[in-house]
């Protein structure tokens, strides 16, 4: 077997010993003589694979129990549109924009609301997080919303912003790589395909508090209130993300939970940032003190020799090191799932790189 090591942003590396149990399980999942692709959602089998990875998620992040889990669909993109059909009552909530998809989000919102720029660092390319004292709080939002980390730019809140109304977050791309207090967020959402799960789930925890206000359009399966009531389950479930989730969370576990987490991205980031700061030929995008540990934005001194790059790395098993589009140049993803031997292999290769083509 030849695995590569993966740097995508999305969909992404899993932990090994979670795709290993899934292959043994595959076609006779606990003696059920089927698998888990096959059974209803609505058996007792898959019940129990439900709340044994929702109740192992509560006690990962330490959910207080007046929060609610929901397993979702629709991709991170369908809460741009569900967070203000929910969440807006008084018709009014504050953007943080600092990245690709806090602008989508701030741009969908339009459509059920006012919104309000709390603050907008496009100017400099998304290359830092603004200071608590830069975010322009409007008093009567509804809610302040802002994406913990910024996948195409590769930058991270390094801070929890105070504000008076509810935090709601996108963790997408950083949930379960740090603890989160979860406590002092209105609701946190994250799609399952950057650090969880396959691709299909979306995970939403929300202050129980804040459901039951949705604007009289939402659809049944948007509405917090109505999935909190049928217990995610209005309709089929993503059946096969919530079984790879659970079995993701038990290798969590055994690696030290979210605090394990937290410990092994720090050094896998801090190598590569040292790497690049330290060279002259390679040039990191993000700001010291706004630079994400998930996701490492950098380029060569040229976009040809960034493809140059793209190319030879995959020739030596590091693959997806391309920008997104949108940002140009290279990122590695360094999600949960990333061995440190990726890491350092990906450090050679830049080493090597180097040497080759410094002119
Ligand atoms: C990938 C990503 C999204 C979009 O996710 P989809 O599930 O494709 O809709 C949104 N926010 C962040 C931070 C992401 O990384």
């Amino acid at each position: 077997m030849d695995r590569v090591y993966n740097f995508s942003a999305g969909p992404s590396v899993l932990p090994l010993s979670a795709l290993e149990r899934a292959r043994d399980e595959m076609l006779d999942f606990g003696g059920c003589g089927m698998s888990v692709m096959e059974m209803s959602h609505r058996s007792k089998a898959f019940q129990e694979i439900f709340d044994s990875a929702r109740d192992k998620l509560r006690r990962a992040l330490k959910v207080p129990d007046s929060y609610e889990i929901l397993f979702l669909q629709g991709g991170a993109t369908l809460q741009f549109a569900a967070i203000p059909m929910n969440l807006m009552r008084g018709g009014k909530a504050d953007y943080a924009v600092t990245g690709n998809f806090s602008g989508k989000a701030a741009k969908e919102a339009e459509k059920y609301g006012a919104v309000h720029i709390a603050c907008d660092t496009s100017e400099t390319g998304h290359d830092r997080i603004p200071s608590q004292g830069e975010l322009e709080l409007s008093p009567e939002a509804d809610y302040f919303y802002y994406c913990a980390n910024n996948t195409v730019y590769g930058t991270e809140w390094q801070y929890i912003p105070k504000t008076a109304a509810p935090l709601v977050c996108d963790m997408s791309s950083d949930i379960l790589s740090r603890p989160v207090d979860v406590a002092r967020y209105g609701l946190i959402y994250a799609g399952a395909q950057k650090n969880m799960a396959p691709a299909g789930l979306t995970v939403v925890i929300l202050d129980r508090a804040l459901a039951g206000h949705e604007l009289p359009i939402t659809p049944q399966v948007m509405s917090y209130e109505t999935m909190i009531g049928a217990g995610s389950m209005l309709n089929t479930p993503p059946c096969w993300c919530i079984y790879i989730l659970g079995l993701v969370l038990d290798w969590l576990e055994e690696q030290g939970g979210v605090e394990g987490m937290e410990q092994i991205k720090k050094a896998r980031a801090a190598k590569v940032y040292d790497f690049l700061d330290n060279s002259g030929f390679y040039r990191p995008h993000a700001l010291p003190g706004s630079r994400s540990d998930m996701n490492v934005t950098f380029r060569t001194p040229s976009p040809e020799l960034d493809a140059a790059f793209v190319k030879e790395a995959a020739e030596r098993g590091l693959v997806n090191l391309k920008g997104h589009k949108a940002a140009g140049g290279l990122r590695a993803s360094l999600y949960n799932a990333m061995p440190m031997e990726g890491v350092d292999a990906l450090i050679d290769f830049m080493k090597k790189f180097e040497v080759e083509h410094h002119v």
